[in-house]
């Protein structure tokens, strides 16, 4: 239904005698003129035709199916399984489902919607989904880079941590991530630190979807002093979260290198407890293989196998060193790889196999990793420029990763990485409404031959102009209208300043 034909119509008859209508500003209604009309036979016509309109809104608003919003834009980029492209389309949303997609045209017809969005220069596609990173890290961004890994964490990080990493902290550092993160097109992501309950409470105030996982180390950590007491807060936080709308609670054991077999196999148990996906670092680095090969006389899949860890959903980040057995493993027991390619490159841990993987047909997604040294930032869209052109230089091959599957991994895939590809990941009716938008009215984005070229190639998280997770707008125009930006950028630069002088 076309908004201008409900506006009200009305007649008078001027001073110089002639009817005229009133109501629709010129060239906007449908079949309606404004200014006088001569024919007097159309004077006398004129209730029998107000009310063969009226009887036609009437018939249109009845057979319309219900709608809470239609947003509409130049290009829907679904990334449904028939990766349907749909240029001047429209998406119908009602409570936070999606109910249609498909031709403007078509949804106006079939959706009788409270509010609507139409954004003719800019395209909507499936909101992001960062499959591995640890949000509050953002408090430390910058805090020490071009090191080697050891000296990175043990000189910096490990101190940062223990003398700042309160639940205060955490819930600022989630803030300031959920706002960096939205703003740039993210709308789920996939964390592991400490202090979970405060980043879930943030996830909550910033309207964003997480899969959260309280991390546990073999060693004292910020929010535990062993191990057993990090399962118990991460059971507690399972139980809390249980059923909850946006937040899906999982167990996350930091990696087998800082985790003993026993305490592995308890997070596996408790994983299946509460049928949670299970979050973890493999083969990261050389040495993590090598000193698996060296102590234990197997790779870390290998061992993961043999303790029963792979036996359910996991999230395992990097994959960087995989063999062709541990892919053949991965692959029986269909566990995702988060690909983090900025940390990857940044930490010069090496490049993950990525065309191996798909062609074995396990599901890779996109992450970011921390941004305390391994990355910097949060930004989905440059990790899916880097994974492409990474895989082109390391390959030699310049079709390697094209950019429609470097979009899948940032959205339909990274969703079945998180365990959530029925609900989201892609627009399609019944899915749960998570879509941005991003402009095309920019200079870099002129003129456009491929949309997804433009989209990992040309745009920028910076382009992201509407945000919506789970129905409801959380960022419009650019800006974020769940968070205050200006209370967390103060508190940030609070942060900077307290933690540098910690350090000191
Ligand atoms: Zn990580």
């Amino acid at each position: 239904m076309h908004r201008s034909l409900i506006r009200p119509v009305h007649s008078y008859v001027g001073q110089d005698g002639i009817l005229r209508r009133i109501g629709n500003p010129p060239g906007v209604g449908p079949g309606i003129t404004y200014g006088p009309i001569a024919n007097r036979r159309q004077v006398t016509n004129l209730p029998y035709k107000l009310a063969l309109l009226l009887l036609f809104v009437f018939c249109t608003l009845a057979t319309a199916e219900p709608a809470d919003w239609i947003y509409t834009a130049h290009y829907v980029v679904t990334m449904d399984p028939q990766h349907r492209l749909i240029e001047d389309g429209a998406i119908a949303i009602r409570a936070d489902r999606i109910v249609g997609v498909g031709k403007r045209a078509d949804i106006e017809k079939q959706f009788q919607a409270r509010q609507r969005l139409d954004r003719p220069t800019a395209l909507i596609m499936p909101g992001l989904v960062n499959t591995h990173t640890h949000a509050a890290m953002s408090l430390l961004r910058g805090i020490a880079d071009d090191l080697r890994l050891q000296d990175w964490l043990e000189k910096y990080i490990f101190p940062a941590e223990a003398k700042n990493v309160t639940p205060d902290f955490v819930l600022w550092g989630t803030r300031l991530a959920c706002l960096e993160m939205m703003l740039s097109g993210t709308t789920t992501y996939v964390d592991m630190y400490y202090f979970e309950d405060r980043v879930a409470q943030a996830t909550k105030e910033a309207g964003m979807r997480g899969v959260l996982g309280e991390t546990i180390l073999q060693f004292k950590s910020p929010d535990s002093a062993t191990p057993k007491d990090a399962l118990q807060l991460t059971e507690k936080f399972l139980q809390q979260y249980h059923g909850d709308p946006l937040i899906v609670a999982a167990v996350a054991p930091h990696a087998i290198f800082t985790n003993t077999d026993a305490d592995l196999r308890a997070a596996r148990k408790l994983a299946d407890k509460y049928k949670a996906p299970l979050l973890i670092h493999l083969s990261e680095t050389k040495r993590e293989n090598d000193d698996a090969l060296k102590t234990r006389g197997m790779s870390p899949t290998r061992l993961l196998d043999l303790l029963g860890v792979l036996e359910g959903p996991v999230i395992a980040a990097h994959g960087v060193w995989l063999d062709d057995a541990d892919m053949k493993i991965l692959k029986a027991h269909a566990t995702g790889i988060a690909h983090c390619p900025s940390s990857n490159m940044k930490l010069a841990s090496g490049v993950a196999a990525i065309g191996k993987l798909f062609s074995l047909g396990i599901p890779v997604g996109l992450g970011t990793d921390g941004p305390a040294g391994s990355n910097n930032d949060f930004d989905l869209m440059e990790e899916m420029n880097l994974a492409a052109n990474l895989q082109k230089v390391t390959t030699g091959d310049p079709t390697a990763l094209p950019a429609e599957q470097a979009i899948a991994m940032a959205t339909i895939l990274g969703a079945r990485v998180a365990g959530l590809d029925k609900e989201i990941g892609s627009l399609e009716p019944g899915k749960r409404a998570d879509l941005i938008t991003l402009r095309l009215d920019r200079p870099h984005a002129v003129p456009m031959y491929n949309v997804y070229s433009q989209i990992v190639y040309a745009l920028k998280g910076s382009d992201v102009e509407d945000v919506v997770v789970n129905g409801k707008p959380i960022v419009r125009e650019g800006r974020s209208l769940t968070l205050n930006q200006i209370s967390i950028l103060a508190k940030a630069k609070e942060y900077g300043a307290k933690i540098a002088a910690s350090l000191k």
